[in-house]
């Protein structure tokens, strides 16, 4: 397959985890800030094409394999918003806190509170190459508008998971590392990298 690859992201969370998952592949991870890769933009309406825009900007800058991820919360009654403007839903500088308190509002009086977070992955053989590994996965629940639970990040303390009776917030790390929408894309990448 190939050896190495470079990671289209400067999170270090997100650089252990990847490199962790792809070792027992043979796979070894680099951070594009360290090839001198420099932050590429996200236009899109779609986090799959944004997703492959920093893949492919990845690959193109350093000509490695390149992976890049792009993720976010969907709210079924506003049409799928925030999606891929979650990061910065309320605006610069980012801000969760500003960002939960402007979901909130949003869904001031409305019923339907119906939301999932969404993850997709693209893997890149190189810059021009025609066939993706694209591998996606959604985690559904309810925007609650009281938060609770200290754990995570991002909407986590907004995200209710009836099923759990409990927010993502409150929920142990490694039960939201099993279920989630990054666990679940990751999965179905190993699943079609292994079958390569
Ligand atoms: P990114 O794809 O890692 O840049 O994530 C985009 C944004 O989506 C984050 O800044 C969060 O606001 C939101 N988000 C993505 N995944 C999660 C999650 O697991 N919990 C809470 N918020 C998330």
């Amino acid at each position: 397959m190939f050896d190495k690859l470079v990671l289209a992201s400067n999170n270090a969370g997100k650089l252990r985890e990847f490199s962790a998952l792809l070792a027992p592949l043979g796979v070894t991870v680099i951070a594009q800030r360290e090839l001198g890769v420099g932050e590429c933009p996200e236009p899109h309406a779609t986090f799959l094409e944004n997703a492959l825009e920093k893949a492919r900007h990845a690959s193109r800058v350093t000509g490695l394999p390149a992976l890049a991820d792009d993720s976010g919360l969907c709210v079924a009654a506003l049409g799928g918003a925030p999606g891929v403007l979650s990061a910065r839903f309320a605006g610069e500088p980012k801000s969760d806190l500003r960002n939960n308190a402007l979901l909130v509002e949003r869904l001031h009086g409305i019923a339907d509170r119906r939301a999932w977070f969404y993850c997709v992955l693209v893997l890149l053989r190189h810059a021009d190459d025609p066939q993706p590994i694209v591998a996606d996965g959604s985690w559904y629940g309810e925007v609650r508008d009281r938060a609770a639970g200290g754990g995570g990040f991002g909407y986590d303390p907004h995200f209710w998971l009836p099923e759990h009776g409990m927010t993502a917030a409150e929920m142990p790390a490694a039960d939201k590392n099993t279920e989630s929408h990054r666990a679940q894309a990751t999965r179905l990448l190993l699943a079609r990298l292994g079958s390569l």
